[in-house]
């Protein structure tokens, strides 16, 4: 009897199929649907309103929030002094300005125009009959749409599946959560991953937070140093030299093996690595990369990419005839460097969705062609802006601004480029370190794609100078 009763329970959980939700549903239908409430969706929409005034668009998110963008999440809001910036979520940008973290006020969502459905997953896409599954058994037609659902932070699989210390981070959600965490102070916080989102969390907390709130901060990884899938080898170890000096614990060379509850009912978590070695920390952030959310239309399939995973485009950022795809989760073309590729960075979702918004709601059918940049600020003294494919397995030519202090070695490496060269020895990449505002012209020697005879005509290929 048990048994059956819990077969029930489970069948009642079950997502409706869409012939069951056909029967139960009134098809409530939109000209053009975005799948993912985020960066890329946001941009698309901007252009879909510009381009057709009679526009009827919906988005349909799994987060509460209406679309706000992510990069300030790691860093400018950790570094807000207001007492209530987890309500305001308010920032100073660069040069000083104040920003809002949501790209629009609620208000601009609910209206003829722009529909927006918060906390509801899209299950399945109907690519034959133009319909999409959610969560609930709602069912929606569509004349475009675009799949903008980026990705989900990967997790490890520990013993202690306590939610409320052990966290992903991706979401606005998760920056309140661990910020009114850091407030309470006095706390020991352990960082799993030495990518971007390891390395500018750890950054922001122990910065701001460090010897305000005596929050201690340990970061561990697997890799010598930070950063290690863009730095080369020796920026790797500088920055994480420079880390360490800022105050922070750093566990280069270490794995995380589990993560326990202590056995001392202190309330605490224990960290035991793969050297044998163990300490207790209050709380454990992942942050060991995304998993693309690319199984969206299951039921009639899209092709994903084998190699880099993610929904495969053409030029024009479809998928399908009226299926378009951008940010994080699709696999384009990249026109100048010659290779498939999938990006996860602010700028190419920006600006892919602004490409798909405009090839959906106009008769143009333009390809993306744009080459994104992207950026980090790790230490005060670590901040760069990249373009291309900047990964490190590449070979690298670095030039350096020649220090004036001959003794003053521990701070060599303030201002640089790095050149990121493929096996016909072009140029497929750049990094400028703390040399800003070089992107266009870096951009520019990528897209000639001529191959490099002396790697001293690189010396002065990009200005170390300010502009
Ligand atoms: P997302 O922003 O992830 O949006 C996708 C949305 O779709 C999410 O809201 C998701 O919940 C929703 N969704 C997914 N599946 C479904 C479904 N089935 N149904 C309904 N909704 C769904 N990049 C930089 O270049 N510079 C930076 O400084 C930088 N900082 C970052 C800091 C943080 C903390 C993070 C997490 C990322 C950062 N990035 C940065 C990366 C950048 O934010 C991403 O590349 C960008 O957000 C990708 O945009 P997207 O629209 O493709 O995906
Ligand atoms: P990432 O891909 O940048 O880094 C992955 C890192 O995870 C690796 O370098 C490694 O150190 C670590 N790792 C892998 N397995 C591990 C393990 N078992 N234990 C410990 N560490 C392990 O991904 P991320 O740093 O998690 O960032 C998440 C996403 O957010 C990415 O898409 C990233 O591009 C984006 N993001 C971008 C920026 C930026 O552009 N400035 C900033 C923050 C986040």
């Amino acid at each position: 009897e048990d048994d059956n009763s819990k077969k029930v329970d489970t069948q009642q959980q079950q997502p409706k199929s869409l012939e069951e939700s056909k029967r139960e549903y009134n098809i409530e239908k939109f000209k053009y649907v975005i799948v993912g409430g985020g960066t890329a969706a946001y941009h698309a929409v901007d252009k879909i309103l510009e381009n057709d005034k009679t526009a009827e668009v919906l988005i349909i998110s799994q987060e509460y929030s209406v679309p706000y963008q992510r990069p300030p999440l790691s860093k400018n809001l950790w570094a807000s002094e207001d007492p209530d910036v987890t309500k305001n979520l308010q920032y100073t940008d660069w040069s000083g300005k104040k920003m809002d973290l949501l790209y629009e006020p609620e208000s601009v969502y609910g209206t003829d125009a722009l529909q927006f459905i918060r906390t509801k997953k899209v299950i399945d896409i109907h690519l034959d009959q133009k319909i999409i599954l959610l969560n609930d058994g709602t069912l929606i037609e569509y004349e475009k749409c675009l799949i903008a659902t980026g990705g989900e932070p990967r997790k490890l699989n520990f013993t202690s599946k306590d939610q409320e210390k052990i966290t992903t981070y991706r979401t606005v959600d998760d920056f309140i959560k661990l910020h009114n965490f850091v407030q309470e102070g006095d706390k020991h916080i352990t960082i799993l991953g030495g990518g971007f989102l390891g390395s500018e969390l750890t950054c922001g907390i122990n910065q701001n937070f460090g010897k305000k709130k005596n929050i201690k901060v340990t970061q561990v990884f697997p890799e010598n140093g930070v950063l290690p899938l863009v730095f080369p080898d020796y920026l790797s170890e500088y920055a994480t030299e420079q880390i360490k000096k800022s105050g922070v614990e750093v566990l280069n060379k270490k794995l995380v093996k589990d993560v326990v509850e202590s056995e001392t009912n202190n309330g605490k978590l224990v960290v035991k690595l793969n050297d044998d070695s163990h300490f207790e920390t209050d709380h454990v952030v992942v942050a060991v990369g995304i998993i693309p959310n690319s199984n969206v239309a299951k039921s009639t399939k899209l092709e994903i990419d084998p190699l880099n995973g993610g929904i495969m485009v053409n030029a024009e950022l479809q998928a399908r005839s009226d299926v378009y795809v951008a940010g994080d989760v699709a696999s384009f073309y990249d026109h100048s460097i010659g290779q498939r590729r999938r990006m996860e960075h602010h700028d190419h979702a920006k600006v892919s969705g602004e490409l798909a918004g405009i090839n959906m709601s106009t008769d143009q059918k333009i390809p993306y062609t744009y080459q994104p940049f992207y950026w980090s600020d790790l230490t005060p003294n670590i901040g760069f802006e990249a373009v291309g494919n900047t990964d490190s397995k590449l070979k690298t030519f670095s030039v350096w601004e020649k220090s004036n202090d001959e003794k003053e070695t521990s701070n060599q490496f303030t201002k640089g480029n790095i050149y990121y060269l493929n096996d016909k020895n072009v140029v497929v990449g750049v990094l400028c370190f703390g040399n800003y505002g070089k992107m266009e012209t870096a951009r520019n020697l990528i897209q000639k794609g001529k191959a490099v005879s002396d790697l001293n005509q690189l010396q002065h290929a990009i200005s170390l100078e300010e502009e």
